[in-house]
C-alpha cells in the first residue's frame, strides 16, 4: 500500500492549492478527485465557465448597442451562435483543467481518480478508475459543496436547473426565470438578458445580494431594471411546476398575494450546500454539524486531530480564493509554521457588468456594533478615464472609523471593480486610513483614481472632481 505524509480529497482550488503547497514544503502528498478532471466546481462548472459566457455575452452587447456611439459601424445582422460560444468557454476550461495537470506532475503529487472515503483516520479507500487504499498521516477534505435546492422544487435539470445546466444550454431561453437573486442567479441573468432572453429574478428578502452593502444592491438593481430585467424582490417562491415546455413558479409577494410566473426555463440558485456524501467522514472520528459542514476549529483542524478541512465544506464564505488561503494555511501549519487568514479582508466579488466588488464592513454591519464611521463616495461618472470608455455607472464607497480614520470597508461598482478592490485589499491589510489612500499618487486617467477621490472624501469631504 502506498504511504503519503498527506492525502487530499478534493482537487478544486483549496485541493489542488493545498497540494501544491504541501509538495512545495517537502511533503508526499496525494489528490483524490471522483471526477475525471481536476479543478473542482471552480474550473469546471463554476468560476471560469460561468466568466468565459460573461465575457461572450458582454462582447456581444458591445457589439449590438455600443459600437455605433463609438462609430464603429457592422453591416448586417449581428447573431449569437450560443453552440460555439458555449463550445468556446467548454475549451477555455479545458485549458483551465489541463493546466491543473501539469502543475500536479510539476509538483510531483500523485492524482487519483475515484470517489475517496475513509477507512479509518490514516487510510483511504478510492473507489473508481484507480480503485485501492493509500495510507496517509494527515488528510485534508476539500470536497466543496453542491447547488443547493427548495424542498418542494423538482430539478429536472432540463428546464428546471442549477447553474451546472445554465452552462451548457442548447437554446436561448425566450424567459429565464430566475430563483435566487444572489450571486449566481445575477451573473447567469445577466449573461441570458445579454443573449436576448426575457429575465425575471424572483428574491426572497427585500433586495438582491442581501450580504454585501446595500448601496451595491440598489445601484445594481437600478442596472438591471434598466436592461429590463423584471426584478421581484420579497417573493417567496412557494412552487414550481413544469408543464413540458413550460414552467409555471407561484411566489407569494409582501401582501401576502399569490404571483405567478410563466417561463421556459427556470434556474434554481438559492446558494450551495457543503457536499460530504461517500466520504464516511465518521469512520475516521471527523464530526459533520448540523447544517452538513465539516467541523473544524481556528486552525481548520477537525474533530480528528490529523485531518483538516477547507473550503466550500467549511464554515464562511464559498469562494474560491477563500478555499485557496485555506489550503495554504493547512500545508503551512502541516510543516510547523503559523500562517493566519483574516476572513474580514477576503473580498466578494460579482462579475455583472458594472462589477461589483467588496471588502471588510457594510454600513450595516458597523450600525449593528456601533461604531462610529465616515463615508467618502465617489461616482464613476466624474472620472475622465470612465467617459473615454463609456463606463459611467457605479460609484466607490470607503467607510472610515470616525475617530482614527482607519479604513473599515470598501464597497464598489463599476467597470473593473473586480480588480480595483485588489488596492481596498493592500490597504486594510496595512492597517491604512483612509487619508493614506488618498494621499498616495493613482495613475490619471485611470477607474482606480475613483478610490483615491473616495478615500479624499473620507477623510475631509475634499473630493477634488465633485
Ligand atoms: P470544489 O471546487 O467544489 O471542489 C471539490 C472537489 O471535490 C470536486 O471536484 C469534487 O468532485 C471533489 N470531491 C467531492 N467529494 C469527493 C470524494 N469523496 N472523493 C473525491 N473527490 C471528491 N467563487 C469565486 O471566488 N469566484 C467566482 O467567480 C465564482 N464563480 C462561481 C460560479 C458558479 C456558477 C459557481 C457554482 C460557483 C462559483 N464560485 C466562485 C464558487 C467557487 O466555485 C467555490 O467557492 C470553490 O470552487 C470552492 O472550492 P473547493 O475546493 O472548496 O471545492
Ligand atoms: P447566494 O447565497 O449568493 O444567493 C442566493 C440567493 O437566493 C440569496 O439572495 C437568497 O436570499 C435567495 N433565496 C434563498 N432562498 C430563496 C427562496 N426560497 N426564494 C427566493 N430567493 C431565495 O447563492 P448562489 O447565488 O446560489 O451562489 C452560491 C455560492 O456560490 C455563493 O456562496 C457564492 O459565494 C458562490 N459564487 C460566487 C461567485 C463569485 O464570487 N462571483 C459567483 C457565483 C457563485
Amino acid at each position: 500500500m502506498k504511504s503519503y505524509d498527506v492525502a487530499i480529497i478534493g482537487s478544486g482550488p483549496g485541493g489542488y492549492v493545498a497540494a501544491i503547497r504541501c509538495a512545495q514544503l517537502g511533503m508526499k502528498t496525494a489528490l483524490i478527485e471522483k471526477y475525471s478532471t481536476l479543478g473542482g466546481t471552480c474550473l469546471n462548472v463554476g468560476c471560469i465557465p460561468s466568466k468565459a459566457m460573461l465575457s461572450s455575452s458582454h462582447h456581444y452587447e458591445e457589439a449590438t448597442k455600443h459600437f455605433e456611439e463609438h462609430g464603429i459601424e457592422i453591416p448586417g445582422d449581428i447573431k449569437v451562435n450560443l453552440e460555439k460560444m458555449i463550445a468556446r468557454k467548454q475549451a477555455v476550461v479545458d485549458q483551465t483543467t489541463g493546466g491543473i495537470d501539469f502543475l500536479m506532475k510539476k509538483n510531483k503529487i500523485d492524482v487519483f481518480e475515484g470517489l475517496g472515503s475513509f477507512k479509518d483516520a490514516t487510510h483511504i479507500i478510492i473507489d473508481g478508475k484507480d480503485a485501492g487504499e493509500i495510507e496517509a498521516k494527515n488528510a485534508i477534505i476539500a470536497t466543496g459543496s453542491k447547488p443547493s435546492n427548495l424542498p418542494f422544487i423538482e430539478l429536472d435539470k432540463e428546464r428546471v436547473i442549477t447553474s451546472t445546466e445554465a452552462l451548457e444550454l442548447k437554446e436561448i431561453p425566450k424567459h429565464l426565470m430566475i430563483i435566487g437573486g444572489g450571486v449566481i442567479g445575477l451573473e447567469l441573468g445577466q449573461v441570458y438578458r445579454r443573449l436576448g432572453a426575457e429575465v425575471t429574478v424572483i428574491e426572497y428578502m427585500d433586495r438582491i445580494l442581501p450580504t454585501m452593502d446595500a448601496g451595491l444592491s440598489k445601484e445594481l438593481n437600478k442596472v438591471f431594471k434598466k436592461a429590463k430585467c423584471n426584478m421581484m424582490v420579497s417573493h417567496k417562491v412557494k412552487s414550481v411546476e413544469r408543464k413540458k415546455g413550460e414552467v409555471i413558479i407561484k411566489a407569494e409577494n409582501k401582501k401576502g398575494e399569490e404571483v405567478e410566473f410563466k417561463g421556459d426555463y427556470c434556474l434554481v440558485s438559492v446558494g450551495r450546500r457543503p457536499y460530504t456524501d461517500g466520504l464516511n467522514a465518521e469512520a475516521a472520528g471527523v464530526k459533520i454539524n448540523d447544517k452538513g459542514q465539516v467541523e473544524v476549529n481556528d486552525h481548520l483542524q477537525t474533530s480528528a486531530s490529523n485531518i483538516y478541512a477547507i473550503g466550500d465544506v467549511v464554515r464562511g464564505a464559498m469562494l474560491a480564493h477563500k478555499a485557496e488561503e485555506e489550503g495554504v494555511m493547512v500545508a503551512e501549519q502541516l510543516a510547523g509554521q503559523k500562517p493566519h487568514i483574516d476572513y474580514n479582508l477576503i473580498p466578494g466579488v460579482v462579475y455583472t457588468w458594472p462589477e461589483v466588488a467588496a471588502v471588510g464592513k457594510t454600513e450595516e454591519e458597523l450600525k449593528e456594533a456601533g461604531t462610529e464611521y465616515k463615508v467618502g463616495q465617489f461616482p464613476f461618472r466624474a472620472l475622465g478615464r470612465a467617459r473615454a470608455s463609456g463606463d459611467i455607472d457605479g460609484f466607490v464607497k470607503i467607510l472610515a472609523d470616525k475617530t482614527t480614520d482607519e479604513v473599515l470597508g470598501v464597497h464598489m461598482i463599476g467597470a473593473r471593480c473586480a480588480d480595483l478592490i485588489a488596492e481596498a485589499v493592500t490597504a486594510m491589510e496595512f492597517r491604512a486610513s483612509a487619508e493614506d489612500i488618498a494621499r498616495y499618487s493613482h495613475a490619471h486617467p485611470t477607474f482606480a483614481e475613483a478610490i483615491k477621490e473616495a478615500a479624499l472624501a473620507a477623510t475631509e469631504d475634499r473630493a477634488l472632481h465633485i
